[in-house]
């Protein structure tokens, strides 16, 4: 209930650890008013509570205002536990490991884009395949998906679907150290096989959009990024093979909790202490999949860039195609902050959650180091989405993260009742947006209005300091699985 939440600030609410006997740290949302009344709809703010139970959890469960329910955990939630002993959770991760966001700037401006984006929307359509378990173009033997679970993008830049700026322009550089394939299934292996280059069904996509307004020059300007430019967003994950990590450390993790003696108040949240066998191995795996999913963004950017040379180099326009920035929004990393006075390391779980470094750290590129790291956040193939830059703040209290897209508002089923495949599509080519969808079902599943707004959410992060906006970015074209 609300009359249960502190109002902390205008856009930051806190449910104090004494709520629950549970709870070892109080509980925090990010959201304006009327986010919270939408998040008070769904089970998000319980699973938040059961969050803060945790061995191990640090500070306090934190939520981003795109919440959603998920399995275990809510979607934008971020969770740090801290090493040895402190727990590490699939649920806390998700089972898209590695689902995250690319994009990719031109040099092409939307007016002179515009009369061939039929064409590059079916070519990108083409290259790029779609649909539930659909196979790709580079299929890989059991050697090389092992090869690619080590080294990430890195084996792309390796075979020549890379280049080293693309890596540059990665989080992690795309490739996480500590990537154990013996930690991984046969099945996961197999699964993933096919898989490399492929973009998966419902939420993931592929988009052409147009930077439409610019808020922070310096940042657009070292990011690369103009008014009325050409750029495309990659959304999507690890596919079927971390689907099957996930799935394989949950069922093992069941046992695990037991082993250990760790109380949960939902089975959902299965997990085992990092200092463990059982941690240690599904941390090495879900590497695997984190690096898995690096090289599958990196196959579909290579496959957008010969969409663009197909289409724009006959033209004499411009056809090359630069990377801005790679984002995970659902992976756990082993960081450092400093916690009651002391540095502790710490495994950030971020569910449906960015990282959003601020300037100065290490960990973002040379290049952007001044200004802080590009957060990608997706809205829907109706609205905007935005590019964000982390703060300093982010590393004060949110450990170093921000939100990942909207959010849910409605389930896939409400939003297949409230609109047909086909007369969403015609609502947005009328608006000039081009679509292609493998699924018509799936396309309605994705409907603007299934998701909140973006611009609220975007506006949240931006005044409680956490992020601050770069660009805001419009749909052109969207490829759906
Ligand atoms: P998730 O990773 O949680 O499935 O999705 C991330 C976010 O992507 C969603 O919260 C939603 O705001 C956004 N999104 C989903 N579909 C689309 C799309 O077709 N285009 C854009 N730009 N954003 C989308
Ligand atoms: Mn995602
Ligand atoms: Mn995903």
């Amino acid at each position: 209930r609300k009359s249960d939440l502190q109002r902390l600030s205008e856009y930051l609410w806190e449910i104090p650890a004494d709520y629950r006997a549970d709870m070892r740290v109080p509980a925090r949302l990010y959201a304006s008013e009327a986010l919270l009344d939408e998040v008070l709809h769904d089970r998000s703010l319980e699973q938040l509570i059961n969050v803060a139970t945790l061995p191990g959890i640090q500070k306090y469960a934190i939520a981003m205002p795109d919440i959603h329910q998920g399995y275990g955990f809510p979607i934008g939630g971020v969770a740090a536990t801290a090493l040895p002993d402190g727990v590490i959770s699939p649920g806390g991760i998700g089972y898209d490991i590695n689902c995250g966001v690319r994009l990719l700037a031109s040099d092409l401006h939307e007016d002179e884009a515009r009369p061939y984006l039929e064409d590059l929307a079916t070519l990108l359509y083409q290259y790029c395949p779609s649909g539930v378990g659909r196979g790709g173009h580079f299929p890989l033997s059991k050697k090389e998906i092992e090869r690619v679970a080590v080294e990430g993008a890195r084996w792309c830049l390796k075979n020549g679907y890379a280049d080293e700026d693309d890596l540059l322009h990665t989080e992690e550089g795309g490739c996480i150290e500590g990537a154990d394939p013996g930690a991984v299934s046969k099945e996961a292996r197999d699964r993933g096989r096919e898989q490399l280059g492929t973009l998966g069904a419902g939420n993931h996509f592929l988009e052409v959009d147009v930077v439409r307004t610019i808020y922070d020059g310096a940042a657009a300007a070292a990011f690369g990024l103009f008014e009325g430019q050409v750029v495309v967003q990659i959304h999507c994950g690890s596919r079927g093979y971390g689907h099957q990590i996930a799935t394989d450390y949950v069922r093992a993790f069941q046992s695990a909790v037991h082993k250990y003696g760790i109380v949960l108040p939902d089975r959902e949240l299965v997990c085992a202490p990092l200092n463990t066998p059982e941690g240690r191995d599904y941390l090495a795996a879900m590497r695997c999949g984190a690096n898995f999913a690096f090289a599958n963004r990196q196959m579909l950017a290579f496959q957008v860039r010969r969409a663009f040379e197909d289409v724009f180099l006959r033209e004499g326009l411009p056809w090359e195609v630069r990377q801005v920035y790679d984002v995970a929004h659902n992976i756990g990393k082993i960081e450092q902050y400093e916690i009651d006075g002391e540095q502790r390391t710490v495994c950030v779980h971020r569910k449906g959650a960015t990282r959003a470094f601020g300037p100065g750290r290490p960990e973002v590129p040379a290049d952007y180091r001044h200004v802080g790291q590009p957060v990608l956040v997706p809205g829907s193939m109706g609205t905007a989405s935005y590019v964000l830059v982390g703060t300093n703040d982010a590393m004060l209290h949110t450990f170093g993260s921000s939100c990942h897209g909207a959010g849910r508002h409605m389930s896939r089923r409400q939003a297949r009742k409230a609109i047909g495949g086909n007369t969403l599509r015609e609502q947005l080519e009328k608006r000039g947006i081009v679509v292609r969808a493998g699924s018509l079902r799936g396309l309605s599943e994705e409907a603007p209005f299934a998701y909140k707004d973006v611009v609220e959410v975007v506006d949240v992060v931006e005044k409680a300091g956490i992020a601050r906006k770069v660009a805001r970015l419009e749909p052109l074209a969207v490829i759906k699985g």
